[in-house]
Parts: C-alpha cells; structure tokens; sequence
C-alpha cells in the first residue's frame, strides 16, 4: 500500500451532450452513495467535452457532489487569435481540476507530437491544472521496442523543462489496448508503471516520483480492474468506454470491494 489516493478516471471522449451529461452525473453520483463510496478510498473524475463542462460544473457544485471534473484537452496558448482553441484560463474558472493531455487519440488524429504535449503540459501548470499526461506505446512499438521506451520516453518529454513541478498524474496507455478490448495483463502495466516512476525519480526526483499516481488505461472494466489495481505501481485506471455507463463506472470506482482492502 501506499498513501497516494487511488484515482479513477473517465474519459467520455466525444460522447453525451450536456443534457445526457447530467442524467450519467447524477447517476454515477447516486449510484456510488447507494454502494457507501468513500472519496477518500478513491477519487472519481469525469472528463466530459468542452461543451458539457459548465452544466457539470453546475450540478457538481449545486448537489455538493464530491465528483472532480477534468477537461480533455487545452491550448498551449493563454489567449488570442487562436481559433478553435480552449485556455487553460477558462477550464480554471469552471473548477476544472485535471486536463488529459497527450491522449493517444490527439497524437494520432491532432499530429500532437512531444513538443506540443511538453507546451500544453506547461500551459496547464500555468493555470494552475493537474495535467494527466497521457503515454503509450503502439502495437509496432511494442513489437520493436518493447512496452515501456516509448511511454518512458513519452513521460521524459512532456517534463522536460519543467523545473519545479507540483502535481502531475500519469496515465500509461498501451494504443493496442484502447477501444480494441485487447488488455494488457496486470503484470506487463505494473512492469510499466513501475519504469515510467523510475525516470521521473531520476530525472526529477524521489519526492515528485512518490507523490505521483500513475494510472493505467485501456478496454478497463469492472470485470477486470481489480487486477491492475492489485499492484502498488498501479495508481487508478483512466477508462474510455465503460465510463459512459454509470453502473459500469460506479463499479469500477468501487473496485476494492473486488480486491478486499
Ligand atoms: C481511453 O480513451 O483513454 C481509453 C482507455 O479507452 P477505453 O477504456 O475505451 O479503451
């Protein structure tokens, strides 16, 4: 066991407009009370799209639910003629607490490569943001690399530069595995999980690498995720798919009833 807090993510991605994202809060919310969740045991944060994120902050703050809210991506830039964009200034005011950042969906369809994760991530330090940097290998990468240079290296870039960092989460996410129902077994994520901490205590030091949780993602469901976080490596799960279903994720947060701590 460690202290660092289990984090369970969800990435809606593109899905449920702000209508349909109160009727999943509110479900999520209830569901969780009904099952006794304490937050304290694990931190639950949902990542609707931009468009959602002021009615959720609404019903978070109006019902008192202990819910957190990330974004799914910001702007490198504070503000400007940059159009399109989101700042990190205006996730802020919404109480956004947490930003993906890299997500392998962005580096694939948005060609965001290393320099453009390193500028977002310090644009989320700017404003005050916990960026959950998102690294991963694909399948190629895999075959020639091995499972943990890419993330490693991943990690290393989106840091560089960043002379005294606060708080970051990782979110280690083999390619292979998102959306595709392909898991990695426990053992290969916490042999991950376990390398990308040891680069960050060597490059940024023990302190940074102790207090940061490292999540593993993809194709988690309730059914499965009792198993990663059985290793002290694993730090929480950050779940695309399974998180559009309440029950489903309310499963999932409660994952140590699975694994009986
Ligand atoms: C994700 O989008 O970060 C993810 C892990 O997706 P899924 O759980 O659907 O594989």
């Amino acid at each position: 066991m460690t202290d660092r807090v289990p984090f369970i993510a969800g990435n809606w991605k593109m899905n449920l407009d702000h209508q349909q994202a109160i009727a999943l809060v509110q479900k999520l919310a209830w569901s969780l009370k009904d099952a006794g969740h304490d937050y304290k045991d694990a931190e639950v944060a949902v990542f609707p799209p931009f468009t959602d994120l002021r009615t959720v902050q609404t019903l978070l703050d109006a019902d008192k639910f202990e819910i957190e809210l990330g974004a799914q991506d910001l702007s490198k830039f504070d503000s400007g003629a940059y159009t399109g964009e989101i700042s990190g200034a205006f996730l802020k005011k919404l109480d956004v607490k947490y930003v993906l950042i890299g997500h392998s969906e962005r580096r694939q369809y948005h060609n965001e490569n290393d320099e453009v994760v390193q500028a977002k991530t310090a644009a989320a330090f700017r404003h005050g943001i916990v960026p959950v940097i998102c690294v991963g290998e694909t399948l190629e990468e895999l075959e020639t690399q091995g499972a943990s240079a890419v993330p490693v290296a991943q990690t290393l870039a989106a840091l560089a530069g960043h002379e005294k960092i606060d708080e970051i989460v990782i979110a280690y996410e083999p390619v292979w595995a998102i959306g595709t129902g392909k898991v990695a077994t426990p053992e290969e994520a916490a042999m991950v999980c376990g390398k990308i901490r040891e680069a960050i205590a060597e490059a940024h030091g023990q302190e940074l690498a102790a207090a940061t949780r490292i999540l593993y993602g993809g194709s988690v469901k309730a059914a499965n995720v009792a198993g990663f976080l059985r290793s002290p490596e694993v730090d929480g799960v950050l779940v695309g798919g399974a998180s559009l279903d309440a029950d489903e994720f309310s499963g999932i947060a409660r994952f140590q009833k699975h694994i009986g701590v």
